[in-house]
């Protein structure tokens, strides 16, 4: 079996052009949404990032704000920041990039950005109506895992799905919404034991760990869908290269579809940070809510 490839790129693209329409559709003398970025230190890899979705913000025809800080710049300023956007009725969505300096609790900061416009669905009370089945901002790389995996398998009732990965940004909310789309769910980490015995019972494996080609073709089951959310930049043949959690080569000899890395899940993170300002902005504008775009 040769597996098919699911081609996120091309999924993405469709999402922000669901969004770009939806927003080109709003009445002429309406204010845009608005996605603020908050970027502290000069992190090459966030500054990349920051670079990506500043100009899809531009393309979907949103205001996007850029806020800059130096990297020792206290805590205290950067909650004036977020409590400034918090009151501009211009801004529905506001993302502090993290990783944050040492000096910054970063939960502390996830926690002063309005829930209503936590794009990143990080704050505790988003973690909670997610958690609680009520409406909620739901984090973006799960929810763009959710959309590839309904877009391929349609209902997602009753499947044996499994999770690598306990992380709060991407393992534990992706193991809430299979749940809540009523699959079993199994979530596994690093003190789990036979990774490779449960990885095989799973009709979803979503790879969130952080560990090079760990999964490998033979712990998979004949015909699973494969959501590889791994990044792993690491150097072959003398040449850097980025690689996901699990071994594509042999993977994808068995599973029923594979999202590659790059090139799968990764560019529905940044469509789906659009897809939450949109949802951000009619939900505080009273507009109707396109379900699909919303995980809903
Ligand atoms: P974290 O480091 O926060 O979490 C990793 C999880 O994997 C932990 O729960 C850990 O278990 C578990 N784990 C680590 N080693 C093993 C192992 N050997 N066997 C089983 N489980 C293990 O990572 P993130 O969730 O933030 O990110 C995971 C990966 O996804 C990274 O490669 C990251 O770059 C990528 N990523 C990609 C995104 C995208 O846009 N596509 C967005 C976000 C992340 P424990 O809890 O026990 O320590």
């Amino acid at each position: 079996m040769t597996a098919e490839i699911i081609d996120g790129k091309a999924f993405a693209a469709s999402v922000r052009a669901r969004v770009a329409a939806r927003v080109a559709d709003l009445p002429r003398d309406s204010i845009v949404p608005g996605l603020a970025v908050i970027l502290v230190g000069d992190d090459p890899a966030s500054q990349v990032y920051v670079r990506n979705k500043r100009r899809q913000t531009i393309e979907a025809g949103m205001r996007s704000e850029e806020v800059r800080l130096g990297g020792d710049t206290p805590e205290a300023e950067l909650l004036a920041h977020i409590a400034r956007l918090n009151a501009d009725p211009t801004i529905h969505g506001i993302l502090v990039q993290l990783p944050l300096p040492a000096q910054i609790d970063t939960l502390r900061v996830l926690d002063a950005v309005d829930p209503a416009k936590d794009v990143d669905g990080f704050h505790v009370t988003n973690v909670g109506r997610l958690a609680t089945g009520q409406p909620a901002m739901v984090p973006c790389t799960p929810l763009g895992c959710l959309m590839l995996l309904r877009d391929r398998l349609g209902s997602l009732a009753g499947r044996e799905a499994v999770v690598v990965g306990r992380s709060n940004i991407v393992g534990k909310p992706m193991a809430q919404l299979l749940l809540r789309e009523n699959c079993t769910v199994t979530v596994a980490h690093s003190r789990t034991a036979d990774l490779a015995d449960v990885c095989r019972r799973a009709e979803i494996l979503v790879a969130a760990v952080g560990r090079p080609r760990l999964i490998r073709g033979d712990w998979i089951r004949p015909g699973a869908t494969v959501m590889d959310v791994g990044i792993n930049r690491v150097e072959e043949d003398g040449a850097a290269r980025l690689v996901g959690d699990v071994d594509f080569e042999s993977a994808v000899e068995v599973a029923g579809a594979i999202t590659p890395v790059p090139g799968g899940v990764g560019p529905m993170t940044i469509a789906c940070l659009l897809a939450n300002t949109l949802t951000a902005y009619c939900r505080l504008h009273g507009l109707p809510v396109a379900a699909e775009l919303a995980g809903a």
